[in-house]
Formats: structure tokens, C-alpha cells, sequence
């Protein structure tokens, strides 16, 4: 198995490189840079032209500085990893083709990684020893997932969004509170500060295992055109309420899924997971049943660092990509699959919905701007 292996990941707006070295299935983080494009806050979305140009201009450099990091010259290169999709075309180009380039030059081996099963390896970074079976919940800008993983490399879907993604839900309501983009932390922080007084529905937490997140947005929309905030409180009380009904969600469905399979161990992965009351809330309603592995802020947004670690396992496993390797902003997950139970339906694949992709995605572009998509 290779010994030193470099990882890469601009599927959306973050350019980032990373080294991980070892052997077998213990490799450790030698380095990890993230540049993360600032640009996007004035459009309150990212804007995908101007996202893959951020990672044509800045990848090389963050390469390089991942190297220096991790002490170690390009030579000592002998595999990468490299975020394939899903993600925006253009951004996922920029790392795909980057990477095909430096496998050829080096005769490295070369692996296509699905973004999403970097979020679930994340935490094995910091927590070697976290193994299958656990149940996964992965929520992010694009994604909510839950699944059951009984080994590494088998998803089974239990549940996804029907609409919103968390993260998404989190960044247009910030939106509509008047907050930058992305929204999620400034929820997270305004929050601090007010109350669950607006009692928002809680959509669909008793049913099933899928997700919808659209209603609740809805909800304070309505809120916020009838009684538009006076003061800061009033905006604190929003952001609480909303939080507070979205964690209830994520908490009740996950605690539920990992009864159904009887599972004691519960993966918390993707931006949404960086959230400290949701990772309280989880550690709570878990507690004296099963213990959540979530990692470290940094690792849990995206990074390369997870992609190079799932990576790893894919190489591991003896499977890799050729340089007919392709950005592609739909990919299928390998391993994953549909379940019967749980009341679900879509595509179950990892997929995006046709609102989130990108190129279709968001906001229809108006007087004030260019298109944006709230995310990858
Ligand atoms: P993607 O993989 O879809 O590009 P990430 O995994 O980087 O997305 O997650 C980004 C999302 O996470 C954004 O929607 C952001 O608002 C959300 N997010 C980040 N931090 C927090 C937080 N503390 N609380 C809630 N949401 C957060
Ligand atoms: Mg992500």
C-alpha cells in the first residue's frame, strides 16, 4: 500500500490540499492547507465561474504549501486522491485535471473519490480506530443523508432530503435574517443569544427517515414578512427557534435509526455537523446508547484531507481511476444503495436534486447579480 499519498478536493469553493503517510489502514495527517474563496459573500451564493477561476489560480500554490507542511518534496508523491464529484463542473475540473496531470508526469496511482464518503471518513482520521457498523448522518450545503454502514465501502440509504439540505435550509434562512453567506455559523452564534419562542414545525419528524427542510424556511419567511424583527433579540429568538427545530429533526430521525438497526455508534459528518448544539443535542439523546464520532470543525467541512483518507481506503482495496478519470457533478456513490424500509423515495444514490445542481441550481439571475449556487 502506498506510503504517501496527496489528496485534493475544489468541488466547490474550497481550494485544498492535504498529505496523509502510513501503512495499511492507519495513515496519518501529515499536513492540511484550505483556502477557502471569500469572493462569493457578495453574491450571497457561490458563483461557479468565479469559483473554478479561484481554484485554477490558487491550487498549485496550496499543493506546494501542503508539501512544505508535511516536509516532504513532490517526489515522495505516490498516489492522489482527488475530489471526481459531485460538485460544480468547472471547480471539480480544475482538481481532476490537475491530478491526472501529476499522476502521469509521476506514474502515480490515481483514485476518484465521491465527496460524500470523504465526509463519512473523516472522523477515522482523528479516531483511527472507528469502524463499521455505525449509522451515518451526513449533512452539509448539498446533501442530508442517513445511513446504515455495516462496512466501509456499503451505504444503505435510510433516509435523504425531499427538498432543502440542512445546510442549505441554515443558509437561506440567514439570508433571510440579513446574515452573510455561508449562513450556517452566524445562525449558529446568533443563537447563542436567543430563545426558542417561535415554536417552528418540526416537518416530518415522526415520519420515517426522510428529511424536508423547505416548510420550516417557509415558516420563517412567514414569520419574518409579518412581524419583520425590531430589534437584535427578536433576530436571536429567529435564529434559535429555527436551529432548535432543525436539530430536534436531525436528533430524533438519527437516535431513530440507530434503534432500527440496533447500531451503537453514530457518524456525524458534513458543514451542519460543525454545529456545537447539534453535536450537544446528538451527545445527549445518545447517551448510555451509543457515542458520536464527529470531527474537528476543520476536518468536518470540506477539505482535502477526507478525500484523501477515503481515498486511501480505496486504494487499499486495490480499486483506482485511469486518466480517462472525469468531473462528473452527478457521480454515483460506489457502494451505495436504496433501502427498503423507512418510507423513502428519490433517487437514493448520493445525487443531488435537480434544484441543487449546479448549472440549474438557485436563484434565477436577477438585476442584482449572476447566478449563484448556494452550494456544491
Ligand atoms: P458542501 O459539501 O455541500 O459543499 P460543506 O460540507 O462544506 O458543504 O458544508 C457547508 C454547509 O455547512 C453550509 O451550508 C454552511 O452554512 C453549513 N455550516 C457550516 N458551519 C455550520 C454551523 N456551525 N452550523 C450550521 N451549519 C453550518
Ligand atoms: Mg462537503
Amino acid at each position: 500500500m502506498t506510503d504517501v499519498l496527496l489528496g485534493i478536493e475544489t468541488s466547490c469553493d474550497e481550494t485544498s490540499a492535504a498529505v496523509l503517510v502510513g501503512e495499511g489502514d492507519r495513515p496519518e495527517l501529515a499536513s492540511l492547507v484550505i483556502l477557502s474563496q471569500d469572493v462569493h459573500r457578495i453574491f450571497g451564493g457561490v458563483v461557479p465561474e468565479l469559483a473554478s477561476r479561484a481554484h485554477l489560480r490558487t491550487l498549485d500554490a496550496v499543493v506546494q504549501r501542503a508539501l512544505v507542511e508535511a516536509g516532504l518534496p513532490l517526489s515522495a508523491v505516490e498516489a492522489i486522491a482527488v475530489t471526481a464529484g459531485p460538485g460544480l463542473v468547472g471547480s471539480l475540473l480544475v482538481g481532476v485535471c490537475y491530478a491526472k496531470a501529476l499522476a502521469a508526469a509521476g506514474g502515480r496511482r490515481l483514485v476518484g473519490v465521491h465527496h460524500l464518503e470523504g465526509h463519512v471518513f473523516a472522523p477515522t482520521l482523528e479516531d483511527p480506530d472507528l469502524k463499521p457498523p455505525f449509522v451515518a448522518l451526513v449533512v452539509s450545503g448539498g446533501h442530508t443523508l442517513l445511513l446504515d454502514v455495516p462496512e466501509w465501502g456499503r451505504y444503505a440509504v435510510l433516509g435523504e432530503t425531499r427538498d432543502d439540505a440542512a445546510g442549505e435550509a441554515f443558509d437561506k434562512v440567514a439570508t433571510l435574517l440579513g446574515l452573510e453567506f455561508p449562513g450556517g455559523p452566524h445562525i449558529e452564534r446568533l443563537a447563542k443569544e436567543g430563545n426558542d419562542r417561535f415554536g417552528f414545525p418540526r416537518p416530518m419528524q415522526h415520519d420515517g427517515f426522510d428529511f424536508s427542510f423547505s416548510g420550516l424556511k417557509t415558516a420563517v419567511l412567514h414569520t419574518v414578512r409579518e412581524s419583520p424583527p425590531r430589534s437584535e433579540r427578536d433576530t436571536a429568538d429567529l435564529a434559535a427557534s429555527f436551529q432548535a427545530a432543525v436539530i430536534d429533526v436531525l436528533v430524533h430521525k438519527t437516535v431513530a435509526a440507530m434503534e432500527a438497526t440496533g447500531r451503537s455508534t453514530v457518524v456525524a459528518g458534513g458543514g451542519v455537523a460543525c454545529n456545537t448544539a447539534l453535536r450537544q443535542a446528538m451527545v445527549a439523546a445518545l447517551r448510555g446508547r451509543a457515542r458520536l464520532a464527529v470531527a474537528q470543525p476543520r476536518l468536518n467541512a470540506d477539505n482535502a484531507a477526507m478525500i484523501a483518507r477515503a481515498g486511501w481506503f480505496r486504494l487499499a482495496r486495490g480499486e483506482g481511476s485511469d486518466l480517462y478519470l472525469e468531473a462528473d457533478p452527478m457521480l454515483a456513490w460506489p457502494g451505495l444503495h436504496k433501502t427498503d424500509g423507512g418510507g423513502q423515495d428519490g433517487p437514493g444514490d448520493g445525487r443531488e436534486s435537480p434544484s441543487r445542481r449546479p448549472g440549474f441550481a438557485g436563484p434565477s439571475p436577477g438585476p442584482s447579480g449572476p447566478p449563484t449556487s448556494t452550494r456544491s
